[in-house]
Formats: structure tokens, C-alpha cells, sequence
């Protein structure tokens, strides 16, 4: 995407030009480690171009090239892009799951994906030679069915653009009825998308429903390259009709807050692993977990370059990560 890095290298010369420097917005652990060698990357060698700060953040910044990391206590790992691209399994996924399991430290699988329900997940994991629980998944559809749920009036009437395992899930919610509904819930369809549809879901917004997206990713990576995510008609939505949509899986708050109870340990004592810079790095950093950003996916790293999130490591794969977990401080 030479774009991409163009306008990364205009905005770093115009922060330079402004006597600005890049350090994170969100965290105050402004060093982006190396998974070869477990340090932070240095002003003139980083691919980021990452300097820090004055001040408190640069004492933490030498406090932690010093020390490391806190060791983790808690692991959210993101699936696609990290353990599997498609149905094809990543180096070293297998073998990283195993070693998770041994380390004995709690884990989620922390996923936007919107295509399946846990039961299917799990299914295809198992059959790439991933062994995990149906309750060890916490997906966008079943935080979005929770929030359905939650909202103190009886069985709403519910729009959904979900592929058909995901529609199972909402079995409970009747449809839309006489033009009208409480809430059109989004989730990806494929190209199953078309004008009718949209201006469908336009008129029942218009008339009062409530749009929740599953997620507002960007775009993702199948087999065959980058696909357009659903962001982009969630974004639409939101431009015609003046609402803006409540997003509910990564990287809301509430999607990382519904997780980390679940892991046994404070924020800080947690990790998120994954392939989405803003998504997986920045949610996870707003809620004060340490951040693993794999170079397997939708990495890109113009994009990484461009954004003002930056992670606490930077891993080839997630093969890498037991050897960066190694290296954390006790
Ligand atoms: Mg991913």
C-alpha cells in the first residue's frame, strides 16, 4: 500500500516540522519490543520511527528496557490472522496453543469474527488441530445476543444481517415487523450486500431502530488477500442517517471488560495478542492490557507506521510469543 506509507512519512514530517514526537496516545509503555531480541525499538533504527517522550514516559520507557515487561498473568488472543488465515493454519499455532496450555495461565480467544457461532468455531478449530472450549471463546455474536439481552425490555425486535449460523444464535428476538424495528444488528454477509438492503436497513433506522454493528473492521485477510470489511457499510449507515452505531466487539470497552473477569487478574497483568492495530492493539491499550501486535494477517506495516496506536511488542508470528513471554520480568 504505497499510499498508506506515503502519507505515513508526510505525517511524520509534519509532526517533526511541528517539534512533535510519536509516542502512543494511549499508553503510557510507549516502547514497541522486537521479538528477535526482546528490546524496544531505537529512534533512527525502528521501522515505526518510534521516539518517546520527556519526562515520566522516558524514565518508564529506561525503567523497562532495563526490566522488561511485567510477566503476564492473562492471555486474550485474537484467532484470524493469528492462529489461521482461512482454513489454513499458521506456523507455529499449533504448537503456541500447546505451550499456552503447559504455562497453565487463563486465556480467552477474544474474536470479531461474525461468520460463526462458538459451536462452529470451535469445530473448525478442532479441525486445524486446535483444541479449545466452546467457553473459552468470547465472539462478537455472542456479546452482541448479551446485549440484546440486557437492554430491560422483552424480546425486542431485532434486524439481522448475519450469515444463517450466526442468525441461529438469535432465535429468541422476533423479526422486524410492519417496517419497523428496535435494533438492525450488522455482522458480515459476504456480498450478500446491495442498495436494496442498505436502503432497507436505511428506512428502519429512519424509523427509529437502533444500529449495532458486531464490529466496524476495516477489512480482512482470507486466502486470497486482503477482503472489505463491513466497517465500510457500517460507516454509510451512520453517514445517512446522522446515528452513530454501538459497536460491540473489539475494540469497545465493554467487549475487553467482559473478558478480562474472566482471566483472573488485573488489566496490567494481561495480554491481547493479534493482527489489527486498532482493533486488537489499540482496544486492548485503552483498557490497560500490554498488546502483542503479530506481523500474520491483516498486519500491514504501513499501517502501523501510520497509527499513532504502537504495541508493546512486535512478533513475527504468534510462534514468536513464547519466546517473547520468556523474556518478561517475573
Ligand atoms: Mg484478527
Amino acid at each position: 500500500m504505497p499510499a498508506a506509507g506515503e502519507s505515513g512519512k508526510r505525517l511524520a514530517a509534519l509532526r517533526q516540522a511541528q517539534g512533535l514526537e510519536l509516542v502512543e496516545r494511549q499508553s503510557k509503555v510507549p516502547a514497541a519490543r522486537d521479538s528477535k531480541n526482546n528490546k524496544p525499538f531505537q529512534p533512527g533504527s525502528s521501522p515505526i520511527g518510534l521516539r518517546h517522550g520527556k519526562g515520566l514516559p522516558t524514565l518508564l520507557a529506561w525503567f523497562l528496557l532495563v526490566v522488561g515487561m511485567p510477566r503476564p498473568k492473562g492471555l486474550l488472543l485474537d484467532l484470524d490472522g493469528v492462529f489461521y488465515i482461512g482454513n489454513r493454519l499458521l506456523p507455529g499455532a499449533r504448537e503456541t496453543l500447546e505451550w499456552i496450555r503447559g504455562q497453565n495461565v487463563p486465556c480467552r480467544f477474544l474474536t470479531n469474527t461474525s461468520t460463526k457461532n462458538s459451536q462452529e468455531l470451535v469445530a473448525k478449530l478442532g479441525n486445524l488441530g486446535l483444541k479449545v472450549e466452546t467457553e473459552e471463546i468470547l465472539s462478537a455474536v455472542s456479546a452482541t445476543k448479551a446485549y440484546l439481552e440486557n437492554q430491560g425490555r422483552p424480546r425486542p425486535r431485532v434486524e439481522l444481517l448475519t450469515r444463517e449460523s450466526a442468525r441461529e444464535e438469535f432465535a429468541e428476538f422476533p423479526p422486524t415487523e410492519k417496517g419497523e424495528a428496535d435494533f438492525v444488528v450488522i455482522g458480515d454477509i459476504g456480498a450478500a450486500w446491495s442498495y436494496e438492503l442498505m436502503n432497507r436497513v436505511f428506512r428502519l433506522l429512519m424509523n427509529g431502530a437502533q444500529l449495532i454493528a458486531m464490529h466496524r473492521n476495516r477489512f480482512w485477510e482470507d486466502e486470497d488477500g486482503l477482503r472489505m470489511d463491513i466497517g465500510a457499510f457500517v460507516a454509510g449507515l451512520e453517514y445517512v442517517t446522522g446515528q452513530e452505531a454501538v459497536i460491540i466487539g473489539k475494540p469497545s470497552r465493554d467487549f475487553f471488560q467482559l473478558a478480562l473477569p474472566q482471566l483472573d487478574c488485573e488489566a496490567a497483568d494481561a495480554v491481547m495478542v493479534g493482527d489489527d492495530i486498532q482493533s486488537d492493539i489499540g482496544g486492548a491499550k485503552a483498557q490497560g492490557l500490554q498488546a502483542c501486535l503479530v506481523r500474520t494477517g491483516k498486519f500491514r506495516q504501513d499501517l502501523l507506521e501510520d497509527s499513532e496506536v504502537q504495541p508493546d511488542a512486535l512478533l513475527d508470528s504468534i510462534a514468536d510469543l513464547p519466546g517473547w513471554w520468556e523474556k518478561q520480568g517475573e
